[in-house]
């Protein structure tokens, strides 16, 4: 690992965008860790990989906003880092294009997300080519910034290999542009169970409590949480151990002596579930008071999340103008007749 390194990582918004806790914990504090550590961050909104799933446009625009909003507020710092929608520099897919010329069919066909689309029975003839393309796309959104490292779990490695490969076949033929990335091993957290006691939080599983809804929506969320099943009465023993509601106590929960008073009641019958979850309610509001009121905030003035996407993509664009100069010139799109040929000469009197 280098002393000094520079790390692009992307969030598709093909889910609702929204953030509950499993996210937070799992993917926004990890995110806010490597913001701190690295020297240089890209971090984009993966917008133009979503079309494969959302062909909606209403709710694009809402997983867009809901992200953008829930990552600032959560402590994103657009001053440390290039933020930024992946549509907004519209070199990337000038660049997909281009490395679609080097990448061997069979590559992409062994691609996982592809593979198991089709292992789920979807018809290969329906497959749509963005999502067949999605490697390409993203081979193009990382060799374009120069990263060091791509953060990515067990399951995206497979993506970071192939942007590698294609880089490589792209060096081979052209000659050396492309710096191949590193894995940036990301410590699978352990995975934080939904509050119907049995499977991960998720959203599509709608066993979630969110980070950023209305307190009367959170309530809801944590009102109906499953907690120990045994236990019929508030003056029954009930248990703790791996008791989700417990389990958010410890993780949320910054009044510790609190909690070990609340388990001590409820492992001796002396206190009630609605009083363990009111709680855990007012454990979070606590918690996450300052972000939620940073997104409500964000959320009134879309003119300052304007302005910080606007200057997101000015600094990203410098980067991929500058590298696609280099790469129009490497394959002889670039000539003296071509009338950006002078525009990329100033460019690079400006680099
Ligand atoms: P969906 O149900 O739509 O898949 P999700 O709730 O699983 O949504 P994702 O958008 O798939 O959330 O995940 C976003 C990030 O949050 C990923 O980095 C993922 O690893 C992390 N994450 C999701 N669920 C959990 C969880 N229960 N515990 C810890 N991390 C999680
Ligand atoms: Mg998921």
């Amino acid at each position: 690992m280098k002393n000094k390194y520079s790390i692009l990582t992307g969030i598709t918004p093909s889910g609702s965008g929204e953030i509950h806790i499993g996210n937070y914990f799992g993917a926004v504090v990890p995110f806010l860790e490597l913001q701190k550590k690295a020297d240089k961050v890209y971090f984009f909104i993966a917008d133009l990989h979503a079309l494969t799933t959302i062909q909606n446009k209403e709710q694009l625009q809402k997983n867009v906003e809901n992200q953008v909003l829930s990552y600032l507020a959560a402590g994103l710092d657009p001053k440390k880092v290039v933020f930024y929608r992946q549509s907004d520099i519209g070199l990337h897919p000038e660049l997909q294009c281009i490395l679609n010329n080097v990448t061997p069919l069979g590559l992409i066909k062994r691609c996982h997300a592809y593979k198991d689309k089709l292992q789920k029975g979807f018809d290969e003839e329906k497959v749509n080519m963005g999502l067949f393309n999605y490697p390409i796309l993203m081979a193009a959104d990382i060799l374009m910034y120069e990263a060091d490292y791509v953060p990515v779990g067990d399951d995206q490695r497979q993506h970071i290999e192939i942007a590698r490969d294609i880089a490589g076949y792209f060096n081979q033929a052209f000659g050396q542009t492309f710096k191949l990335p590193d894995i940036y091993n990301v410590k699978a957290t352990a995975r934080l169970i939904g509050t119907d006691g049995k499977r991960k939080m998720s959203k599509s599983l709608n066993n979630y409590i969110s980070v950023f809804e209305s307190e009367a929506k959170i309530k809801e969320q944590i009102m109906s949480c499953f907690t120990d099943p045994n236990r019929i009465r508030s003056t029954d023993p009930g248990k703790v151990e791996g008791n989700p509601i417990f389990i958010y106590h410890d993780l949320i929960n910054e009044n510790k002596e609190e909690v070990e008073d609340l388990k001590q009641r409820y492992k001796a019958g002396k206190v009630g579930d609605v009083e363990v979850k009111e709680k855990l309610l007012k454990a979070l509001l606590k918690r996450f008071n300052g972000e939620r009121a940073r997104y409500q905030e964000l959320q009134a003035d879309p003119k300052e999340i304007v302005e910080i996407l606007r200057d997101g993509a000015k600094k990203a664009r410098e980067q991929a103008e500058k590298k696609m100069i280099e790469v129009r010139e490497k394959i002889g799109i670039t000539n003296k007749y071509s009338f950006c040929w002078q525009r990329d000469q100033r460019w690079r009197r400006r680099y």
